[in-house]
C-alpha cells in the first residue's frame, strides 16, 4: 500500500479542550470551522461533545448541518457567518444559531426566521466580520428585544500578547456591551493565554485545541507517516529530483516517499524540512514533486521502509517555520488521499 497514513489524536484534542476549558474564566466552546481545521468535523466532533463541549463554532451553515448530523441534538452549534441568502431553512432544520453581522443580516434574520435565536459578532477594530460600534448602537434596542443568545468579537492581534491592539478592542468591547445582560466571547486561543480580563463568558479555542501556537502547552494531535517506495544509491555528482536542484556530493542513500504537494506537503519546503526514522532526522533532497519526495537516508542503518514527516519531534508548527507559514495553514492544508487513523 502506498497511501500515506495520518494519524489524529482525538484523545489529544480533548485533553487540550479540558486544559483550555480549566484555563478559562467560563466555559471554553470549541472552533470547528474548515473541517475541524482539517482533521474532520465528525470525528472531532463527537469526541469534543463526549468529552463536555456544549458551544461549537463553524464558519458557514454547510458545516453546522455536518456537524448536527453527527452530534444530535444538545450542543449549541453558531455560525460566524450570520444568516446568509440561501441559509433560512439549514439555520430553522438543524437548529444553528447565526451570528449577525450587520443590520442588514438582522432585518433578513427577522423577515425569514423571527422566532430562532440568534447571537451577535461585533467588529471591534479587526474589520474583519461583524458590526461596528455606531451600526449596534443605532439598532440595540431591537437586538435586545430579541433575547441574543451570545454577544461576540474577534481579536486581531492576539498571539501577540505586548500588541497595544488587544487592550484597545478589550476596552472597546467592554465600552459597547458594558450594561448588556447577555453572555460574551472574546477570546480565540490566543486571547485565552492573554488572561482573565479576556474570557468573559465564553472562550473560543480552535489551533490550541489541535496542538498548535500560540498554546505552548498544548499536546501534540497530528502524526503523518510517509511509506517508502523505492531506495536507490546515488553517486556523487548525480541529481535528484525536477530541475536537478540537489547534487550529490558524495554516495547518498536516497529513499523515494508516497506523497507531495498535492497532499499539502508545501513545494516550498522542498531543500528545508526533515523526515524522521525512529528519532533520526533525513532531509528532503531535491523538489518536492506532485506524489513524491526524496529522502536522503544514508543515516539511517537499515533501510526505513517509512518516514514520519509529522511527529512529537516536527509538530506543526515546526513545519510551518520551514515553510513561512503558520500551523492553521499546514494543518487545512492535509490533502485528501491519506488513509486517516483516529486514536
Ligand atoms: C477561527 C476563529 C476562532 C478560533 O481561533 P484560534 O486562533 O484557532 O483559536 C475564534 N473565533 C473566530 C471568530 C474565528 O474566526
Amino acid at each position: 500500500m502506498s497511501s500515506a497514513e495520518l494519524y489524529i489524536n482525538l484523545t489529544n484534542i480533548c485533553s487540550n479542550w479540558s486544559a483550555l476549558n480549566s484555563l478559562s474564566n467560563g466555559s471554553a466552546g470549541a472552533v470547528v470551522k474548515a473541517n475541524a481545521y482539517g482533521l474532520g468535523i465528525k470525528e472531532v466532533g463527537i469526541s469534543l461533545a463526549k468529552a463536555g463541549a456544549r458551544d461549537f463554532f463553524v464558519a458557514i451553515a454547510e458545516e453546522g448541518v455536518e456537524l448536527r448530523r453527527a452530534i444530535g441534538h444538545g450542543p449549541k452549534i453558531y455560525v460566524f457567518s450570520g444568516h446568509m441568502v440561501g441559509d433560512t431553512s439549514l439555520l430553522k432544520n438543524f437548529n444553528l444559531i447565526p451570528l449577525i453581522n450587520s443590520a442588514e443580516q438582522l432585518a433578513f434574520h427577522a423577515e425569514n426566521s423571527a422566532d430562532q435565536s440568534i447571537g451577535i459578532q461585533l467588529d471591534t477594530g479587526m474589520n474583519r466580520l461583524g458590526m461596528e460600534g455606531a451600526e449596534f448602537e443605532a439598532i440595540k434596542d431591537i437586538i435586545l428585544k430579541l433575547n441574543p443568545d451570545l454577544i461576540i468579537s474577534h481579536l486581531a492581534c492576539a498571539d501577540e500578547p505586548s500588541h497595544p491592539m488587544n487592550e484597545k478592542q478589550l476596552n472597546y468591547f467592554n465600552a459597547i456591551t458594558d450594561n448588556i445582560d447577555c453572555k460574551k466571547s472574546l477570546a480565540a486561543t490566543g486571547g485565552i493565554l492573554l488572561g482573565k480580563r479576556y474570557h468573559f463568558d465564553m472562550t473560543r479555542p480552535g489551533i490550541g485545541l489541535y496542538g498548535g501556537n500560540p498554546y505552548s502547552g498544548s499536546k501534540n494531535v497530528v502524526g503523518l507517516k510517509l511509506p517508502v517506495i523505492q531506495i536507490r544509491s546515488v553517486l556523487p555528482d548525480e541529481t535528484v529530483g525536477y530541475s536537478n536542484t540537489w547534487t550529490a556530493k558524495k554516495i547518498t542513500k536516497v529513499a523515494t516517499v508516497s506523497s507531495g504537494y498535492a497532499d499539502g506537503i508545501f513545494r516550498c519546503l522542498s531543500d528545508k524540512a526533515m523526515l524522521y526514522h525512529d528519532q533520526i532526522p533525513c532531509n528532503i533532497i531535491g523538489r518536492i514533486s506532485m506524489d513524491l519526495i526524496g529522502v536522503d537516508v544514508s543515516n539511517c542503518g537499515e533501510n526505513p521502509d517509512h518516514l514520519w514527516l509529522l511527529n512529537d519531534i516536527q509538530s506543526i508548527d515546526v513545519l510551518a517555520d520551514d515553510a513561512n507559514t503558520i500551523g492553521y495553514e499546514i494543518l487545512t492544508a492535509l490533502g485528501q488521499r491519506y488513509n486517516r487513523s483516529y486514536i
